[in-house]
């Protein structure tokens, strides 16, 4: 490939997710073999910022596909925001010669990358890692997977205990805008009810589906409610809402919290790093930026940076139908 770009940086920036590591690898990989220069930038802007840069080569990236976290750090930087400061890491990029960057994060992180290339008309592509699955462009985030198997795990425990004591649990998991997490793992773990941000049950609703959980002979439910439910109450006040309603259940909180954006990435999750990357690296080198690399119908698609910060990803109607039925 005859490019202009000998040298990419890459980042991990905002949230962590499991599989940042296996994108991080395949970026450093892909670049060793096409011989093309990769320096890993510590810290997200904040390290661009201040020239934290180490040169990377295959062996720098050695075991790292299967552990959490992000082995490049990741941080939140105000001061990427500011003209100045994003002057501030143009220079340090141009001093070590990096054309190009790959940046691993969710949409605030693709936000600075996109005003960056436009004020510097400097290469950059985004690789979608966040937990949560809200990145228009990809039918998957990185992450998404490994963290629906920490709430699926984590509530067969929870069950254990729900039904050998005959109590109602409400589990909250993350979700503050979308209910991916909360709808999937629910289906997964066999939840009673599932409450997310997209669509509104109403508490009426929720005491008449425990009533009828009741008397079909259910002597434990799991309820799982996403953050950003839609009931105008949190977890804790659901529980004393429910008690005060339907004095017949003992009932227990769960927040399962940070523990959900840990752990060792599943399969999927490195599968999909491993491609992503690739492509990611490819792209760049064939001239394309300004993109965010994702996935639909296990193909590898491009989008436009712009939109897949703008667009909205749709909560799976088929899926809330399917969870109904399962709970009858
Ligand atoms: P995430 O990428 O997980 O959505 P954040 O929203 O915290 O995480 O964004 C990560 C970083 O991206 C911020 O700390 C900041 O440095 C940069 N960033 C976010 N929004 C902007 C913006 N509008 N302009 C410039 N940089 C931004």
């Amino acid at each position: 490939m005859g490019s202009a770009i000998k040298k990419i940086g890459v980042f991990t920036s905002g949230g962590d997710s499991p599989g940042m590591n296996a994108a991080i690898r395949s970026v450093v990989r892909t670049c060793a073999y096409l011989k093309v220069d990769c320096v890993g930038i510590y810290r997200g802007y904040q390290g661009m910022i201040e020239g934290d840069f180490k040169p990377m080569d295959a062996r720098s990236v050695n075991n790292i596909i299967n552990k959490g976290g992000t082995i490049l750090k990741s941080a939140r930087c105000d001061d990427f925001r500011s003209a100045e400061g994003r002057k501030r890491a143009h220079e340090q990029l141009k001093k070590e010669g990096i054309d190009a960057f790959v940046v691993i994060g969710g949409d605030g992180s693709f936000t600075g990358a996109m005003i960056f290339n436009q004020e510097f008309d400097f290469p950059v592509i985004g690789i979608p890692g966040t937990i949560d699955n809200d990145i228009f462009g990809t039918t998957f985030t990185l992450g998404f997977d490994t963290a629906l198997n920490t709430v699926v795990e984590a509530i067969d425990k929870i069950r254990d205990t729900a039904s050998s004591h005959n109590r109602l649990f409400f589990v909250e998991v993350m979700g503050r805008d979308v209910g991916h997490i909360a709808l999937n793992a629910g289906v997964g773990a066999g939840a009673e009810e599932i409450l997310i941000p997209e669509e509104n049950l109403g508490l009426d609703r929720l005491l008449e589906s425990l009533k009828r959980s009741k008397k079909s002979g259910k002597s434990s439910s799991i309820v799982i409610v996403a953050e950003g439910d839609k009931t105008g109450k949190n977890v804790f006040q659901l529980k004393e809402y429910v008690e005060e309603h339907l004095p017949i259940y003992d009932v227990r909180v769960s927040v399962l919290g940070h523990m959900q954006r840990g752990g060792s990435p599943s399969c999927y999750d490195r599968v999909l790093a491993s491609r992503m990357g690739v492509k990611a690296v490819e792209s760049i080198l064939e001239g394309k930026t300004n993109l965010m690399v994702g996935v639909s119908d296990n193909k590898l698609i491009l989008t436009p940076i712009n939109k897949a910060i703008k667009g909205h990803t749709k909560i799976d109607k088929e899926l809330i139908r399917v969870s109904e039925i399962m709970t009858t």
